[in-house]
């Protein structure tokens, strides 16, 4: 068994690799590397049974270069120092690969939900909140949390309801934090941006035939046979997707165990055999494999790690058959399993572009949030109109008379999730288009991740530089 190494190592280990194909002076690139800080906090919660528990939680701020600061909060027992900081530098990676004008940041609280009554859980949200203001380690322009591992739309109220009690002058307190419900400021499309972001992505990875041909693999989606580790919602997203798409999920993991048929697996149904059951074994017409782990080594043309970080490993990298690993978790192969798989030919996309879906669209919420307006607002009905006359015109001039279905859908000016998924869209095109060139740049040596940081890197360091600190 390798001995794990600790996951900010990791992280820096690929920057160094990535470092190295950049000109920056050696104080620059540690001043992008280090943690800016981190803040550990213990506070007494007060369970329903009368007992009073210690809570350790973390929030790490790895980059100021710019603000706010940005990524998640998760609910793990898992959590711990190393780990938020790890987590938040790739939240600063993962800013700059996708043009986020956002540091990195993330929090957690060492907790198993499980274990609390909603009741404790709010309390403790609340409570980690105040914490966090006390600090001033929360705020629209200084630190704006997201859900993650654990954590969802309620917590996210919970939040937002906490700042905005703690600070009612503030005219923008509602962007102090993303994924909210809309009710609460949210925007539509959130929920299911990481996982259509990891569709867009393998989407466009797919679309270049020469890249395609050395794995063996045809151009497109249509037909590829895909594993999924992890059920919740970026691994449900990224197979609901992906299966849209023509796509054929044949292998699905959860933490109690996998389900595997080669013909295929309706994700939807999956789903609502979960929800009936409390779990996706032993669903109709699959197999059901007790070990989780055993499912990243099914035969499949692009394996989906959506869960937990270190999963695939020293260990089981050399069982792994994918041709295409798409990290939708963050952190989820450790940087040796990344060079014994990429020794062998297999394209590892990375993480931090794969899964920044999640941020981009969480920087819409917060664009809205700013400007006090739900987006496609001022601009849709005029569209709509615009397109309208356009297609009347149109009709006139080529005598076709269009139906009343054509001219609706023709029509339709872009309401909130349209624009959303537009931009997530767009994000995510640009964004490998350019991690892609940077590596055709550099040449063999340099797999994805390490174009995808040397980008980071280049990007970050402009900003330093535009300040005038650095030469
Ligand atoms: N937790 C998500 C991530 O790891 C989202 C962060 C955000 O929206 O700020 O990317």
């Amino acid at each position: 068994m390798a001995t794990a190494i600790p996951f900010f190592e990791q992280v820096n280990y690929n920057f160094d690799k990535a470092a190295r194909f950049t000109q920056h002076p050696l104080d620059l690139l540690t001043q992008i590397k280090i943690c800016n800080s981190i803040y550990h906090m213990t506070f007494p919660i007060k369970k329903d049974d009368g007992s009073i528990e210690t809570i350790h939680a973390w929030r790490a701020e790895h980059s100021h270069h710019r603000l706010p600061t940005k990524g998640g909060i998760r609910y793990s027992t898992l959590v711990n120092e190393d780990e938020v900081m790890a987590l938040a530098a790739l939240m600063t990676y993962k800013c700059a690969i996708v043009d986020v004008p956002f540091g990195g940041a993330k929090g957690g609280i060492q907790i198993d939900r499980k274990k609390y009554s909603d009741s404790e859980l709010e309390r403790i949200t609340r409570r980690y909140v105040y914490e966090l203001a006390r600090k001033n380690f929360i705020g629209p322009g200084i630190d704006v949390p997201a859900p993650d591992l654990g954590t969802g739309e309620r917590e996210m109220a919970w939040i937002v309801d906490t700042y905005i009690q703690l600070t009612p002058e503030k005219l923008d307190a509602r962007a102090c934090v993303t994924g909210k419900p809309i009710s609460q400021g949210g925007v539509c499309g959130r929920r299911e941006a990481t996982g259509r972001g990891v569709y867009f992505g393998l989407r466009e990875v797919c679309s270049f035939a020469e890249d395609m041909k050395p794995l063996g693999l045809s151009v497109g989606l249509e037909g590829k046979s895909v594993v999924v580790q992890g059920f919740g919602n970026v691994g449900y997203h990224a197979a609901k997707f992906l299966q849209e798409s023509g796509a054929v999920v044949v292998g699905l993991a959860e933490h109690d165990g996998g389900i595997h048929a080669p013909e295929g697996l309706d994700v939807e149904a999956v789903l609502a055999h979960r929800n009936d059951t409390g779990s996706i074994l032993n669903f109709s017409g699959a197999t059901t494999l007790q070990n989780p782990a055993e499912v990243l080594e099914l035969e499949c043309d692009i394996l989906i790690p959506a869960a937990l970080e270190n999963q695939i490993t020293g260990d089981n990298a050399h069982r792994i058959k994918a041709k295409i690993i798409a990290e939708a978790a963050n952190g989820p192969t450790t940087a040796e399993a990344n060079d014994l798989l990429a020794k062998r030919g297999v394209m590892i996309i990375p993480d931090a572009y794969l899964n920044a879906g999640g941020v981009t669209v969480s920087y819409f919420e917060w664009l809205k949030n700013l400007s006090h307006v739900r987006l496609g607002r001022v601009g849709r009905r005029f569209e709509e109109t615009t397109h309208t006359n356009l297609l009347h015109v149109i009709e006139q001039a080529t005598g076709k008379k269009l139906s009343e279905e054509e001219i609706t859908k023709l029509g339709h000016g872009p309401d909130e999730e349209d624009l959303v998924n537009s931009g997530l869209e767009d994000t995510m095109i640009v964004a490998y288009n350019e991690i892609r060139e940077t590596q055709k740049q550099c040449g063999e040596a340099v797999d994805l991740r390490t174009a995808s940081f040397i980008n980071a890197i280049n990007e970050i360091a402009q900003s330093y530089m535009e300040l005038g600190i650095f030469p």
